[in-house]
């Protein structure tokens, strides 16, 4: 389709521009998280380069959400690092280049730089779209009202959402409110999109509505992390899919080579189930 060739264009300009050397957006050093006795993540190890979207896949219970938790700081890992942007998130570093655990307030402040879309929109019930949108810029980044509502509105335009502005939450479909999740994280101006099963909770019809959203958002030269079970997406959008399984990162790679020809026994095995082929 016309767009795939559009993004092929766009991976050659990245490739050229952007793949340069401590380039990373993001990156993940030897990564460990327990939930009491359970190792929930063992040792990861990735980059997601300024610019990239890579998605990530793996079967349930592999610990998908718990990377995206921690990168948000929505969890806090008992051994590794990450870093966004070049900086240490959860820690500040020491003139003599030791890693100190960050304040709350350092730790807030990173924060607001990740935006974070989860399978449950968790929009505020009590406010409209463009409440929804607004409240983050205006209460946390302390912009003024009228600024943030302007910029809220192009927002809105851009998740297809503009003549639902005034509506709350409950009259809106779910791949509405998805999108509206969508437009509220980017309203904060994010350095990278995290995405968690997005469009598991959605009605089928509605998947490709958000799915579109991502896609633009990608095309735009967005940096996303995206953990999905949508292997058309995956294929057609990422520039590298990782699949994790029991905690670990088993295989990386371009799509066309991981999702056709995977090397490891455990990623053919997951494609079969999910792709059935
Ligand atoms: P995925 O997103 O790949 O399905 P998760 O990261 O949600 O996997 O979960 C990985 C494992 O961690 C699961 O066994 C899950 O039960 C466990 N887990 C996740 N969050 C918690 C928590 N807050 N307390 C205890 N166990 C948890
Ligand atoms: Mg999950």
């Amino acid at each position: 389709t016309l767009f795939r060739s559009d993004r092929k264009v766009h991976n050659g300009e990245k490739q050229m521009n952007t793949k340069a050397e401590g380039d990373a957006m993001v990156r993940v050093v030897n990564l460990y998280k327990s939930f009491g006795a359970i190792e929930v993540l063992r040792g990861i190890n990735f980059d997601v380069a300024r610019g990239e979207v890579v998605c990530i896949i793996g079967p349930s219970g592999s610990g998908k959400s718990t990377l995206l938790r921690c990168i948000n700081l929505l969890e806090t890992a008992q051994k590794g690092h990450i870093y966004i942007d070049g900086q240490p998130i959860g820690f500040s570093v020491n003139s003599d280049g030791t890693l100190v655990r960050a304040k709350d307030k350092e730790i807030n402040l990173v924060r607001t730089e990740i935006g974070m879309v989860f399978q449950q929109f968790n929009l505020w019930p009590h406010k409209n779209a463009l409440g929804n949108i607004i409240e983050g810029p205006v209460v946390v980044r302390k912009i003024p009202r009228e600024e943030a509502i302007a910029a809220a509105t192009v927002l809105l335009d851009k998740v297809g959402l503009t003549d639902k502005a005034l509506s709350y939450p409950e009259t809106l479909s779910g791949g509405q409110q998805q999108r509206v999740a969508i437009a509220r994280a980017l309203a904060m101006e994010p350095k990278i999109m995290l995405f968690d099963e997005v469009t598991s909770a959605l009605d089928p019809e509605l998947v490709k509505e958000v799915l579109d959203v991502m896609k633009q958002l990608a095309s735009e030269g967005m940096t996303m992390l995206v953990v999905t079970h949508e292997m058309g997406f995956a294929h057609e959008v990422a520039d590298r899919v990782v699949f994790m399984d029991e905690g670990m990162v088993v295989e990386e790679g371009h799509p066309n080579v991981l999702l056709t020809q995977p090397k490891n026994e455990r990623t053919r095995k997951f494609l079969h189930a999910v792709l059935g082929k």
